[in-house]
């Protein structure tokens, strides 16, 4: 089996490179080929050597991801459907706002966090993409993009790795594509556009601040243990006071000087006064002084297997507003590409759950989410 090229950060090429006795430079130039130029045959990189050129095709590929579908919403928004074997497909949303081009990235097929309200979630996981598999969604779109505007301009500006998946349960295959992304000979990104979305996972957190830190989305939902047990189950291994504690530790290396929280708003259950309130107090006066945070309130976009619903307009307006009076900026997602099922949370690709988390969540259902009163879970917490 040839080597994916795809799956190595510069390092990892260069280290791939000096195994067939080739110098450094070679590698960064190979690098630049694929990532800065969208080159996919070895034929193509002219500046190499012929007698180089056969040796990688002897021992290297560089293999995408088939597009299984292409979708473009009426405001610009477009979702590419990627196979990635075996039954399973993940999903890829590029997001043109006028200053901005954003890539959402997914990072796992399915996942198993199995948060409630998140369609990935209910349908389980499969497995962990591989760093070619992660990367392979930017080098496509970006370069899928610059043929589409007969450019070789820039087009993605910022990833976010917000698709499928959590990508702190697969901290291995994700940090070579970050670098990937951070390199000056790949797409060179900076590390404040470069956001990883977490549901939590404490460890690992602590882990991404040393080995690459970008810009972190803390997936919040819930102002109290209860309720977040509840709506995230992975709350019940890392409480909110050890999360908070791990923000304020990753803020100490991290590009930004804020964490952003994520707090999906959920018809009658979390969108309450009380839990603004909660939420103030927790994030003003953890730890004594507080995590330096911004609030991103996003709708909650519905599937019919949630059984949820999306909290009111005016709702949202309202915790929006207690927030802000309190002096903590909050910003309320607008939402994208909803007419192809792009927005957050709404990405379901195609996945073969082996780990029966659809299925438990499914059954948990019965349980309703709105007998988990504010006032009776903040007594708790
Ligand atoms: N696993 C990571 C990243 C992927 S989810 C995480 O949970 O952070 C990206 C964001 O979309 C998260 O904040 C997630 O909570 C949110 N989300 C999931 N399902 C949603 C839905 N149905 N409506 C709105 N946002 C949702
Ligand atoms: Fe996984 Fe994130 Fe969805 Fe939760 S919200 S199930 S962590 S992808």
């Amino acid at each position: 089996m040839t080597a994916n090229l795809l799956d190595f950060d510069l390092e990892g090429l260069a280290a791939f490179c000096a195994q067939l006795g080739e110098k450094r430079f070679r590698a960064v130039q190979l690098f630049r080929w694929i990532h800065q130029r969208g080159a996919r045959d070895f034929d193509q990189m002219t500046d190499l050597a012929k007698s180089l050129r056969d040796k990688l095709r002897g021992c290297a590929r560089i293999e995408g991801l088939p597009v299984i579908t292409q979708q473009e919403s009426a405001d610009g928004t477009i979702k590419w459907l990627f196979d990635v074997r075996d039954g399973n497909a993940v999903e890829a949303v590029f997001i043109p706002e006028d200053d901005r081009g954003t890539l959402c990235v997914s990072s796992q097929a399915g996942c198993a966090v199995g948060c409630r309200f998140c369609s990935t979630g209910h349908q389980g996981f499969s497995r962990n993409l591989t760093t070619g598999e992660i990367l392979a969604q930017l080098w496509f779109a970006e370069h899928a993009l610059r043929d589409r505007r007969k450019s070789s301009e820039r087009v993605i500006s910022n990833v976010v790795m917000m698709g499928m998946g959590e990508p702190l349960q697969n901290y291995g295959a994700l940090v070579p594509a970050l670098r990937a992304m951070l390199d000056d000979h790949g797409y060179g990104l900076s590390r404040r556009r470069v956001t990883v979305s977490t549901s939590g996972v404490v460890p690992m957190m602590d882990r991404l601040a040393q080995d690459c830190p970008v810009a972190l989305a803390v997936s919040l939902h819930a102002p109290n243990d209860p309720l977040r047990d509840n709506l995230v189950p992975l709350n019940r291994k890392y409480p909110l006071a050890e999360l908070l504690d791990a923000c304020n530790r990753y803020l100490q290396h991290a590009p930004r000087d804020f964490i952003t929280f994520e707090y999906c708003m959920l018809d009658g259950v979390n969108d309450q006064p009380e839990h603004a309130r909660q939420l103030v107090d927790l994030v003003r006066h953890h730890g004594g002084h507080g995590v330096s945070c911004k609030l991103n309130l996003i709708p909650f976009n519905p599937f019919p297997a949630s059984g949820l619903t999306r909290s009111p307009n005016t709702r949202v307006a309202a915790f929006a507003k207690l927030l802000s009076d309190a002096g903590i900026v909050t910003t309320v997602r607008k939402t994208r590409g909803d007419d192809i099922d792009a927005a957050c949370g709404q990405l379901a690709g195609d996945v073969r759950d082996r780990t029966r988390v659809g299925e438990r969540i499914a059954q948990q259902r019965t349980v309703i989410l709105k007998q988990v009163p504010a006032a009776a879970a903040a007594k708790e917490g």
